[in-house]
């Protein structure tokens, strides 16, 4: 199949080779029909997947059919997102596939001065990115009125309640007029997400990418697990920085507070790093952000939140110096890597007390990760056996202080040079 035969116009079908794209991903294909027909939509679909243009195209060429002019503090299209870096993404993608269309667009989030974003509004754009609340700061200044909005998206709408965002999208929704197409994304299916979709949807069509993209993800990247003691984590991650290999990375620990530590810490050992997580300004994580895709940073430490909706290509390597508390979570985070078929690898580190979250992880992803052989290898946290009631989800690691050794300790590493490649075992 490819883009030709989902009708798309000639202006979107210019921008897709451009950014090279010959065939549409599976989200693409079930949505856009039914998205260019009118429908309400409820999509189940990961970040990696497409998920983005699978909206982006459709909402363009209908835009492009109808041809009205923007008016000013009333635009034509709402998308919401759950964060700033998910938002500026999807505005970015506006841009990308709108390139030879002349459409206005624009994004605004909380964290920075709002003058800028008010004077976008007040000069009119078709298509505004937000998240939820400066949107409603906004609005209730009067910068801003939805009752022209054809389009309304939420993006993440699991990760918006999740976020407590639920009463803001609320709000939002009851300054929509009648009359409009609404599309829904989750990443994940549950009750609640559910719930808020059926009462808010008018007869939507259900498309789902998220087993097709599962199995996309895990087949394009290669996964190795490091078993590890705690206290080795960082001298670990210095030979596998040292071997060379690791060119882009992005490294998750689950709190913010080991994120800065180790950032400190591959600063003081030369390594071009930063961190971006929710304590991060806002000018802080767009610095992070771009000085990471030009290639000026080796490595992003994220924790989970922040690196949401991060969509960087070539990112050679996902690490996870702490793997996560939830097995969902492994597959969103190695899924940076190796994006939209391009092979990535992703190293876990996984200590005595992290053993059973790995087990989880195995389970859900219905294989065995390949262990890699390095010189820190630790037979007991390979063997340890973890709590018996630990399953995905349910068992909380009280977050640990990361090795504390400095780094002239670690310049005296034990044993021989690593034996990386690992063998399989
Ligand atoms: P998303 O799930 O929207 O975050 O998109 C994941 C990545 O896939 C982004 O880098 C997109 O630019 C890319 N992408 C989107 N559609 C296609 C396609 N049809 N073929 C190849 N890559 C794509």
């Amino acid at each position: 199949m490819s883009f030709k035969d989902l009708n798309i116009i000639d202006p979107l079908q210019e921008a897709l080779d451009k950014e090279g794209y010959i065939e549409p991903t599976p989200i693409q294909a079930l949505a856009i029909p039914h998205l260019l027909n009118g429908k309400d939509l409820m999509g189940i679909a990961q970040t990696g997947t497409g998920k983005t243009a699978a909206f982006v195209l459709p909402i363009l060429q209908r835009l492009s059919e109808e041809r009205k002019a923007p008016v000013s503090r009333a635009p034509s299209v709402l998308v919401l997102a759950p964060t700033r870096e998910l938002a500026a993404q999807i505005d970015q993608s506006f841009a990308t596939y709108g390139r030879f269309l002349q459409f206005r667009h624009t994004v605004i989030f909380g964290g920075v001065g709002q003058g800028p974003q008010v004077r976008d509004l007040s000069k009119g754009v078709d298509i505004l990115v937000a998240t939820p609340g400066r949107l409603i700061d906004l609005m209730n200044q009067g910068h801003l009125n939805l009752r022209r909005v054809e389009f309304f998206v939420l993006d993440e709408i699991d990760r918006m309640l999740d976020m407590g965002f639920i009463h803001d999208v609320k709000k939002i929704t009851q300054a929509l007029p009648k009359k409009h197409q609404s599309l829904f994304f989750s990443a994940t299916v549950s009750r609640e997400t559910e719930e808020f979709a059926r009462g808010f949807l008018s007869d939507p069509v259900h498309v789902e990418a998220a087993p097709e993209s599962r199995t996309n993800t895990l087949d394009c990247i290669e996964q190795r697990v490091f078993f590890v003691d705690q206290n080795n984590k960082y001298p670990l991650l210095q030979d596998l920085i040292q071997d060379g290999d690791l060119e882009r990375v992005l490294i998750f620990t689950r709190t913010k507070h080991g994120a800065d530590k180790l950032t400190v810490k591959l600063i003081k050992d030369k390594v071009k790093t930063m961190a971006i997580h929710g304590n991060k300004s806002q000018g802080q994580r767009d610095k992070a952000m771009r000085d990471f895709k030009s290639g000026r940073l080796q490595v992003l430490v994220a924790t989970d939140v922040a690196a949401r909706g991060i969509d960087v290509k070539d990112i050679s390597h996902v690490v996870n110096y702490d793997l996560p508390n939830e097995s969902e979570v492994y597959i969103h985070r190695i899924g940076r890597t190796g994006r939209a078929g391009a092979q990535g690898t992703a190293f876990s580190f996984c200590a005595s007390d992290e053993r059973s979250l790995l087990r989880s992880i195995e389970r859900l992803i219905r294989m065995k990760i390949e262990v890699a052989e390095h010189r820190y290898h630790s037979e007991k946290a390979k063997n340890a056996v973890g709590p018996a009631s630990a399953t995905a989800g349910t068992y909380i690691k009280k977050p640990k202080a990361i090795s504390r050794r400095s780094s002239t300790e670690s310049v005296n590493r034990p044993g021989p040079r690593k034996s990386y490649p690992p063998r399989r075992h």
